[in-house]
């Protein structure tokens, strides 16, 4: 099959964007077999879009159209697209829904511009897109194959991973593609890579590319074959290798969860309750928590105890503990971490105590942070942990540390540094 593609906005015209999305596409369709005979871009200008798509049905079996599929009046890739080939516009009901989602949740009013994100040309095949409001399309006719895809890079780069390349598969090679993703903490991309060496080297069917995030790794696991169940099955085997390799960082599955969802659920699923102190934190970890639809029913408060005085007075943290450790050290974590879970009554307390920086603090060097632990019937502990980074950087990380400790132990995961 031969395709082109054709960018569509003013703004690449001008040079003032890099027209990455024709790279991208053009490198990833090769890899399908697919071959590129031309690209152009074009402005958002409807005479010279229809033309640029009555040369390329000329010369191309596949036209792939990117951007001006958003609301505004300079967006009409659609429209241009619907009048050449005399088809209507209809409501993609499945989008209209996830719009109206959208400023509902966000108490936003809703302007007719926005359901026009919502219209898709008929008879094609909505390609959702994850990453953003408005649906891209493929449309199969006779003469020719048309895929219209967002503007924004990375709403097109997932509308292509997620919906684009399995249905160019099945359309070119009757096999599917099934993909699987890993998500890991604690450990750093290059050296979960390394773990891997041999199977990335060696991959042909299923492949592993790996991808970070912040503060995260993810893995995407993809295999091809002729139905979904064998393709399960090699994806089950070439987990399997990564476990034996790194299974002790893999936090969760999928592209839609988090550190804090799978934490929350974790603790949701074994009817315990949470509360915390911060120090250096300030309340990022609670308001972590708190982002997560449903965290009240685990989650019943915390306190937000920076000054000496505050840890003293409504964590009664000793006096003696400060001039002998210093309230950066494992016996004030402890303290916090124990107090706060008595007095809010909860099954677990979590605390967070240290040196966010740029400045030393009790000659603790910036990015040392204690983390201590209260479960009930447990026994309390505290973790030492050495960040690096700036001020926001440490306490970000802080934050994940402490989610990833509660998680670790309620798997009865090992937990690996030093522990006081
Ligand atoms: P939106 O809803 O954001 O309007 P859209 O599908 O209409 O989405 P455009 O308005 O055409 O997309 O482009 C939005 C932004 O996406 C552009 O300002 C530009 O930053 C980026 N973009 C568009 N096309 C490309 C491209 N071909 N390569 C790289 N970036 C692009």
């Amino acid at each position: 099959m031969n395709a082109e593609i054709i960018a569509v906005g003013t703004e690449l015209l001008l040079g003032q964007v890099v027209n990455t999305n024709a790279t991208f596409l053009s490198r990833e369709l090769a890899t399908l077999g697919v071959e590129i005979y031309h690209q152009s871009v074009v402005g958002d200008n409807q005479e010279r879009l229809e033309s640029a798509i009555e040369l390329a049905e000329k010369r191309s079996a596949l036209i792939i159209l990117t951007g001006g599929l958003g609301p505004t009046k300079d967006d009409l890739t659609k429209q241009v697209l619907a009048k050449h080939l005399k088809k209507k516009l209809i409501l993609d009901e499945e989008t209209m829904k996830k719009i109206v989602a959208y400023h509902e949740q966000r108490k936003r009013p809703m302007s007719e511009n926005n359901q026009l994100q919502a219209l898709v040309i008929e008879d094609s095949i909505v390609l959702k897109n994850t990453n953003g409001m408005a649906a891209g399309m493929f449309l199969n006719l006779k003469e020719n194959a048309y895929i219209l895809l967002p503007g924004p890079p990375h709403e097109m780069v997932r509308m292509f991973e997620e919906e684009v390349r399995p249905l160019l598969m099945k359309q070119l090679t009757k096999t599917i593609l099934v993909s699987r993703v890993l998500r890991f903490y604690g450990i750093g991309e290059s050296r979960l890579v390394t773990l891997m060496d041999d199977i990335i080297e060696n991959q042909t069917n299923p492949t592993l590319a790996s991808y970070t995030g912040k503060h995260e790794v993810s893995l995407r696991l993809t295999a091809k074959g002729r139905d979904e169940a064998s393709c399960e099955k090699m994806l089950d085997n070439l987990e399997m290798s990564i476990k034996n390799r790194a299974g002790d960082y893999i936090y969760g599955y999928g592209d839609e969860t988090s550190l804090v969802e799978v934490v929350s659920k974790s603790i949701k699923d074994r009817t315990l309750t949470l509360s915390a102190a911060e120090s250096l934190t300030g309340g990022a970890f609670q308001s972590m928590m708190t982002s997560i639809s449903g965290s009240s029913d685990i989650f019943e408060g915390g306190l937000v105890t920076y000054s000496n005085r505050i840890k003293k007075g409504i964590l009664g943290v000793d006096q003696q503990i400060i001039d002998q450790f210093g309230v950066v050290s494992s016996q004030c974590a402890i303290k916090m971490a124990e107090k706060v879970k008595d007095s809010f009554e909860t099954d677990i307390g979590i605390s967070f105590t240290g040196v966010a920086g740029p400045s030393e603090l009790e000659n603790k060097k910036t990015g040392i942070v204690w983390i201590g632990l209260a479960i009930k019937d447990k026994e309390t502990f505290a973790k030492c942990f050495n960040f690096e980074g700036d001020r926001n950087v440490i306490r970000e990380l802080s934050v994940l540390a402490g989610l990833d400790l509660i998680n670790r132990d309620l798997l009865g995961k090992e937990i690996k540094q030093k522990m006081y």
